[in-house]
């Protein structure tokens, strides 16, 4: 049975063009880039290649970009980074209800070394509102930190119109754009953000490797002490191969993205519909135009999402009830709570996230599939009786 992959948002694969720039990295090239010797120097050089890269991609100044471990790495940096250098001026951070762990956690953590964290609330599209960050500033704010767009219903946000909003108020914008970045065009200049997150593995380069953005203005500490590697934001030795990998992602994302946006956006459009006209009690999740070209999240009440994610895993297909951070736990996610939505839509929540191997067979294969799925679960599930 071909397998048909429908979790991009969780993790790409691995671009073949960007494997075959990364290999020899490992045993040819394999000097610390930190050595003075010709073959340290040439591990040197791939990054500050890949640096330009990525630069050239979000519109930033090469010395503005600090490789990381990745996406978590980079929100805990940006956080913490700005928290405990400018705790001389306030204590007061703002985010949104419905940023990834890597935000909310680093938030918690951080209200734990005497910091305060407001959590604005979104609508029922999943949108948070200019006017409500505004508001939530005070003369003790030092950092809003906003997603891009979210991993799991892929709300785009007004980023634009927030950064109004702190650039008036004095206060720094941090974003997590680790789904937009090489998915949708972004500059962040034209964003007006501060700081931005993002991480490799989402657009077809390697795991394990990322980048903050931090606009040269920012006053910042790292939360990694060693070396003085990536401008004394990031201790630690490169990963050379890593790095090479994101900046040929970031090189062929730059190519690719516009035409590959729009593509995918037709097959998410035909998926969309095709649900939404042959599945009964069914709804989508997250705004129905402001979002990311690949994403679709459906609520398919009185059919479990685990249950329909499973059945189509045995159909050789591969999606994600919410996150696939949190496929542990049983709760509903907390972005789909932070919509509204009751606990039984938020239950019978799938997400399928198309990419650049995704084709109109395979949309077409889901739409014959989960109908017939569906039918199958809800036959035996008990909540739809009592609800005829
Ligand atoms: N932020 C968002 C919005 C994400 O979707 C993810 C990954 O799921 C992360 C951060 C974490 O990135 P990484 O997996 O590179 O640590």
């Amino acid at each position: 049975m071909k397998r048909i992959y429908l979790d991009y948002a969780a993790t790409t694969p691995t671009h073949p063009d960007v494997v075959k720039a990364m290999l020899p990295y490992f045993s040819d090239s394999f000097g610390n880039p930190s050595s003075i010797y010709a073959c340290g120097q040439e591990a040197k050089e791939a990054i500050e290649g890949a640096r330009a890269s990525v630069a050239a991609l979000i519109g930033a100044h090469e010395d503005e970009i600090a490789f990381t471990s990745g996406g978590t790495e980079a929100d805990n940096a940006a956080l913490k980074g700005v928290a405990y250098a400018n705790s001389d001026k306030g204590n007061h951070i703002i985010t949104s209800a419905i940023e990834h762990h890597a935000i909310l956690e680093t938030g918690h953590y951080l209200e734990t070394q005497g910091f305060q964290v407001t959590i604005l609330p979104v609508d029922k599209d999943g949108m948070v509102d200019s006017d409500d960050v505004r508001r939530a500033i005070t003369d003790k704010t030092i950092i809003v930190s906003i997603m891009n767009a979210n991993n799991e219903i892929g709300t785009i946000q007004p980023i634009v119109e927030i950064a109004r909003v702190t650039r008036d108020a004095g206060v720094y914008l941090h974003t997590d754009a680790v789904q937009t970045v090489g998915h949708i065009p972004l500059d962040v200049d034209e964003l007006g953000v501060d700081l931005l997150s993002m991480s490799a593995h989402k657009l077809y380069g390697p795991k394990g490797v990322g980048v903050l953005y931090t606009r040269k203005s920012t006053k910042l500490v790292s939360f990694m002490h060693g070396g003085e590697q990536e401008f004394g934001r990031r201790a630690g030795t490169h990963n050379v191969p890593g790095i090479v990998g994101l900046g040929k992602a970031a090189q062929i994302a730059q190519q690719e993205m516009d035409e590959e946006a729009e593509r995918v956006t037709r097959l998410r459009d035909k998926l969309i519909n095709g649900v939404l006209e042959n599945i009964d009690h069914a709804r989508l999740n997250g705004h129905p135009q402001t979002r990311l070209p690949n994403n679709v999240n459906l609520s398919i009440s009185y059919a479990e999402g685990e249950a329909m994610c499973l059945n189509l895993d045995r159909e050789g297909i591969c999606c994600s009830t919410g996150s696939a951070c949190s496929s542990a736990a049983t709760e509903p996610s907390h972005v789909l709570q932070a919509l509204g939505l009751d606990p039984l839509q938020a239950h019978s929540s799938l997400r399928f996230s198309l990419g650049k191997w995704t084709t109109e067979e395979e949309i077409d294969r889901v739409l014959d599939v989960l109908p017939r799925i569906v039918s199958k679960l809800r036959a035996m599930s008990p909540l739809l009786k009592s609800h005829h």
